[in-house]
């Protein structure tokens, strides 16, 4: 079983939420599974990373500003890495670029073209859990890209479609998908499972809670995705197509 499982940026910020999100990690390689584990920068990390570029130049170039934003998530993913083997799992970092992730060169925006997945298959080959740096690729001239705000949660379905996952979860800071924001409408409905179709519309109409590429992703790969809380322990939303949601739903 190959589980890819993303981690959001509240649910990384700081020591204690790390350990925590190890420990998750932790718990689904004990049970035998391949496990690659997608990390989001620390809680506001890339809103101060933009602030202190723009403080330097207010006119950065996009290139030189995903160079920068994309440290971020390398600091998580490295420190995961750390996290786990502290707990005496071989655990390896890979930036998006170490980890293969081809995109277009359009820099703070940029679409995933492919995955060049021998590195990645070959530290789980070697027993390691992979950490991934989420929200970045390399484009044709080698430079480093960023896919746009949240956009952590795309290099996760990009893995998990490109080699062929089981599952994929993302983590995040509240327990799953809702008929609106449960943070600002204590009396918002929770999904057991929502279609492709519909999650897209909430997006569009602005829930942010998953980027919109990764739902497109996902429905181009037919990839299930599980919305769950990093906290809590409990079920999530699965997103899914309308069949299996509907199969899910009667107990096929
Ligand atoms: P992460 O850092 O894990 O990527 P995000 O902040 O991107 O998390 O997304 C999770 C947030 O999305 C929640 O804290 C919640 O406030 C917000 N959100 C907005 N709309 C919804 C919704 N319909 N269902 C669930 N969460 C939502
Ligand atoms: N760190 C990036 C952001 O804040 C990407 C992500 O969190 O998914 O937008
Ligand atoms: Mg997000």
């Amino acid at each position: 079983m190959l589980i890819v499982q993303k981690f959001g940026g509240t649910s990384l910020a700081g020591r204690e939420r790390i350990l925590a999100a190890a420990r998750i990690i932790a718990q689904a390689a004990k049970r035998g599974s391949r496990v690659v584990a997608v990390a989001s920068a620390q809680g506001r990390t890339t809103d101060e990373l933009i602030a202190q570029a723009i403080s330097i130049n207010p006119r950065a170039t996009a290139r030189e500003m995903d160079a920068i934003l994309s440290t971020g998530e390398q600091l998580s993913a490295g420190f995961l890495a750390m996290a786990l083997q502290a707990m005496g799992h071989p655990a390896v970092s890979l930036t998006g670029w170490q980890a293969g992730l081809r995109t277009d060169n359009v820099h703070g925006s940029a679409r995933i073209l492919g995955l060049e997945h021998d590195r990645i298959l070959r530290e789980l080959a070697g027993g390691k859990i992979v950490l991934v740096a989420g929200f970045q690729g390399v484009d044709g001239a080698g430079d480093i890209t960023t896919l746009g705000r949240g956009g952590s949660d795309t290099t996760a379905v990009a893995l998990a479609g490109f080699l062929q996952a089981d599952l994929c979860q993302i983590y995040t800071d509240v327990d799953g998908v809702y008929d609106k924001d449960p943070r600002l409408y204590p009396d918002a409905v929770k999904f057991d499972w929502i279609s492709y179709e519909k999650m897209r519309r909430l997006i569009a109409a602005g829930a942010q809670v998953l980027h919109d590429r990764s739902v497109e992703l996902a429905q181009q790969f037919g990839m299930s995705l599980e919305v769950l809380s990093a906290f809590t322990g409990q079920p999530g939303t699965i997103v899914c197509g309308e069949s299996a949601g509907q199969a899910a739903l009667h107990g096929l």
